[in-house]
Order: structure tokens, then sequence, then C-alpha cells
């Protein structure tokens, strides 16, 4: 049988942290290929903060590129509103209707699956896997989650795009955290040098209340 990973994520930007996730887990889970799918532009209000989907998905691409397990796909892009998890996962379920289908994510977004779209009907459609990340406990995600979702233990590596956003706004190299190809794409297009930190006024990991809940 088929059996399909799905990566969800900002990707602001990709980085080796996201790639080492998902080539640990497609091996473990004997995966035949990982889609990773960056979220769309975001409503209005967080436009100023978050880099164009365009780009993101271009960084995403860029990276993938020489992997045949990983792709991507541009199905939060075309939508113009907030992109939902839910609604993706049905859409490759509809493309894809007898392939078992993963979803994979990190400890700190299995931490706000409540506030998700429609968690039981996520649940209902695929297999969710939870990786392992530096700095996030089992005991962060609520027990009606925790007692349903499958936890893959991987290799911890301290990456996050935030840290990226933050180093390349303060003139430091982000050589060997990002991708081969990132660095140049983030050069040429001037991304994170705005001088207020992304992470800015926001909580823990830089997700404010409204990006949780457009997953
Ligand atoms: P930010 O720092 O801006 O919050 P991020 O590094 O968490 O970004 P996302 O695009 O939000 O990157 O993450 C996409 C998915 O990848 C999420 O499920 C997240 O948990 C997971 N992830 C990101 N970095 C790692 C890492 N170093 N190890 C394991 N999983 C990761």
């Amino acid at each position: 049988m088929e059996r399909i990973g799905i990566f969800g994520g900002t990707f602001d930007p990709i980085h080796l942290g996201h790639m080492a996730a998902a080539q640990q887990a497609a091996e473990a889970l004997k995966l035949s290929r990982v889609w990773f799918i960056p979220s769309g532009n975001p409503p209005h209000k967080r436009k100023a903060r978050i880099t164009p989907a365009g780009l993101r998905y271009q960084m995403v691409r860029r990276a993938l590129s020489g992997n045949p397990l990983f792709r991507a796909a541009d199905l939060e892009l075309r939508t113009s509103g907030a992109s939902y998890t839910i609604d993706s996962l049905e859409a490759i379920r509809t493309r894809h209707p007898a392939a078992e289908l993963c979803l994979l994510m990190g400890l700190d977004q299995a931490a706000t699956l409540s506030s998700w779209k429609d968690p039981e009907r996520i649940f209902r459609i695929c297999r969710v896997v939870v990786l392992s990340r530096p700095g996030f406990e089992v005991s962060q995600i609520e027990p009606c989650w925790r007692r349903r979702v499958e936890f893959l233990p991987i290799r911890l590596l301290e990456i996050s795009a935030s840290d990226i956003r933050n180093r390349v706004r303060r003139g430091l190299s982000i050589k060997y955290l990002v991708p081969a190809g990132i660095e140049e794409i983030i050069t040429r297009q001037g991304l994170y040098l705005a001088s207020v930190s992304q992470n800015n006024g926001k909580g823990e990991k830089g997700l404010n209340e409204n990006e949780r809940k457009s997953r």
C-alpha cells in the first residue's frame, strides 16, 4: 500500500531541521514520499511578518530538489484566505483514495492541536505522527490527543526558522542550518532584514493565536 507523509508548515524559511526530520520519518514509517505543504498567504494583518507564500514555496522547491522522496505541494497557496490542514488532507485523500496518509508534525505543533480546525476529522482520515523537537515535552500535548498520536523519536536538531530569521537580521551566517541554495535566495530577495524581530510580541515559538488557529 502506498503510504504518504504530509508535512505542513510555514517554512519561513525551510531549514535542515525540517529536512532531517522528514527523512527520518520517511525511513522509520516506510513512506513512499513526503509532501511538504507550505501554508498560504496569511490574512491581511499578518502579511508584513510572513514572507509571501510564493517565495516560501520557491525555497521549499529548491531545498527538496534532488531528493526523489520529497515533493513540494502548492495546495495551500491557491487559496486566498487561511489554509487549514484538514482541507489539504481531504484534497490529498480524494486524489489518493487508497493511500495511507501520515500527518507529520513536531512536538511544538502537537501541543496546539486543540486549536486546529476539526482535529477529530484529521484523526479519522490519517495517522498523526509526532516528531520529537528540542525544548518540547510530550507532556505539553493535551491528554486527549496524546493518547491518539504516534510518537516518533528522531535525532534532535536545534534549528528553527525564527532563529534563522534572527541570525539573518543580525548579519550572522546561516550556513549549515539551511539546505543548499536557500541562503542565496534569502540574500537575493533581501529577506529577514527588518530591524524588528519577526518574533516580537508573539508567544512561544513565534506563533500567535491566529496562526495557531489557521492549521
Ligand atoms: P518558527 O521558528 O518560525 O516557528 P519552525 O522552525 O518551527 O518555524 P515551521 O515551518 O513552523 O518551522 O515547522 C513546520 C513543521 O516542522 C512543524 O511541524 C514543526 O514542528 C516541524 N519542525 C520544525 N523544525 C523542526 C526541528 N528542528 N525538528 C523537528 N521538527 C521540526
